[in-house]
């Protein structure tokens, strides 16, 4: 027996970009940067990528398209869905979108640019990707504490709790992928919280007779004003729990009515984190709204669709990513500054937030003093990318 020499805390480490969180906005975000050269770290409190698409099984690639045969969401949004059914889709193979056809508007305005993917082969995928494109993960780090510098308008380093020990993360700038906007809530910057709370979900995996399928119970749409005393906020810890117990409760319940588990008959796979929509999100220097459907913005840095409805078509403004009070700190997928719950429901999904990532990874790789940043110098990294970022660009 060796003797145990204690934990070690504090372990430093430098990057030139630091992600928090794995979900699709930090796989977007740090595939970006990484892909600029920089030295790229990605942290994840669990041992999977891909947050709620993968560990919270919403396995809805959401569209791509407008709805009416106009894709909108290129670069890493695209290239993710394409790669989430490398190896297979699960469903809703997008055939008209990846064969060249003689009347593609119309097939593509009756089928939509989305998918359906499993989410342990894509989860795997992102991980190689990112290896391959040389980013740092750190699994099981949990951003706890962060430092400012001393004019208090940057971060200077945060804090990952892992397993036994702990790291201090020095970095160039920082992109919040938390999902919850928790490292600009640790800086003390103003964040929001949505108007509603968010519905229960049970979302589970069942085999059955061969047949291996998602099942969809409860949306976690979020509750009527009305039922205050309903849903959640998803930002308790202990409510969360409470939350979560109820959820299994519900797919236990639902699964043994179909009989108990036999060679045919499984409980394939449980959700692993809460199945919340909107937490909370940064207040950006610009909030987008529902009313910006079709409005140009100079400073465009993507394209992005409802999934709710055909039709509308938005630029995303780089000033929804960070705030004017923290110089290298942005922020990509469900926590970017948007204005009401229903755009907040448009901007939260999986394509949305890849392209909220590709542009934050940019945008930290290029500065960290966002303050001073020249727009044009991120536009063109995504330019080079081939990703259109107005909408006269795509026809419209
Ligand atoms: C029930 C339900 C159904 C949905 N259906 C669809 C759908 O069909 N299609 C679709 O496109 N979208 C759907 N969505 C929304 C969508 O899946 C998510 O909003 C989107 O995937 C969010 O991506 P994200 O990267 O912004 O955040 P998340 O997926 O939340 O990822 C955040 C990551 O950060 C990690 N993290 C958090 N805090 C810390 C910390 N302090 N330190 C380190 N790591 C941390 C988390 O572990 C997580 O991996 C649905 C959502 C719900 C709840």
């Amino acid at each position: 027996m060796k003797s145990d020499k204690g934990f070690e805390y504090n372990k430093k480490r430098h990057y030139n970009v630091a992600v928090v969180g794995g979900g699709i906005a930090g796989i977007s975000a740090a595939l970006s940067a990484a892909r600029l050269g920089k030295k790229v770290l990605l942290a994840e409190s669990s041992y999977i990528l891909g947050g709620l698409a993968t560990s919270g099984l919403v396995t809805i690639y959401l569209p791509l398209c407008d709805g009416l045969g106009h894709q909108l969401s290129f670069g890493i949004a695209e290239e993710l869905l394409r790669l989430s059914i490398s190896r297979g889709a699960e469903g809703d193979y997008p055939d008209a979108w990846f064969n060249n056809c003689e009347d593609c508007v119309a097939k593509r305005s009756s089928q939509r640019y989305l998918t359906r993917f499993n989410p342990h082969v894509f989860a795997v995928l992102c991980e190689r990707l990112l290896r391959e494109n040389g980013v740092d993960i750190l699994y099981g780090a949990t951003m706890s504490k962060l430092s400012k510098n001393k004019s208090g308008d940057s971060v200077s380093s945060i804090t990952l709790i892992t397993k036994t020990d702990s790291y201090v993360i020095y970095s160039d700038s920082f992109v919040d992928c938390t999902g919850d906007a928790t490292v600009f809530y640790h800086f003390g910057a103003e964040t929001f919280l949505p108007y509603h709370k968010n519905g229960n979900a049970a979302w589970y995996y069942e085999l059955i007779n061969g047949e291996y399928r998602l099942k969809q119970i409860g949306s976690c749409f979020y509750i009527s004003s009305d039922k205050v005393n309903e849903g959640i906020s998803g930002l308790d810890g202990e409510e969360n729990s409470a939350e979560v117990i109820k959820s299994h409760s519900i797919i236990l319940d639902d699964f043994i009515k179909n009989g108990d588990v036999s060679k045919t008959h499984a409980l394939a796979t449980l959700p692993t984190i809460p199945q919340v929509r909107m937490t909370r999100m940064i207040n950006g220097v610009y909030r987008i709204k529902k009313t910006d459907d079709k409005k140009n913005f100079d400073t465009s840095v993507g394209l992005f669709g409802s999934w709710l409805e055909k039709g509308p078509a938005f630029e995303l403004p780089l000033e929804t990513l960070y705030s004017s009070k923290i110089k290298n700190l942005c922020a990509a997928g469900r926590c970017i500054s948007v204005m009401g719950d229903d755009m907040w429901d448009i901007t939260r999904v999986i394509p949305v937030c890849a392209v909220s990532g590709e542009a934050a990874g940019v945008l930290a790789a290029l500065s960290s003093d966002f303050s001073n940043i020249y727009v044009r110098d991120v536009q063109s990294v995504l330019s080079d990318r081939n990703i259109p970022l107005h909408l006269n660009e795509i026809g419209l």
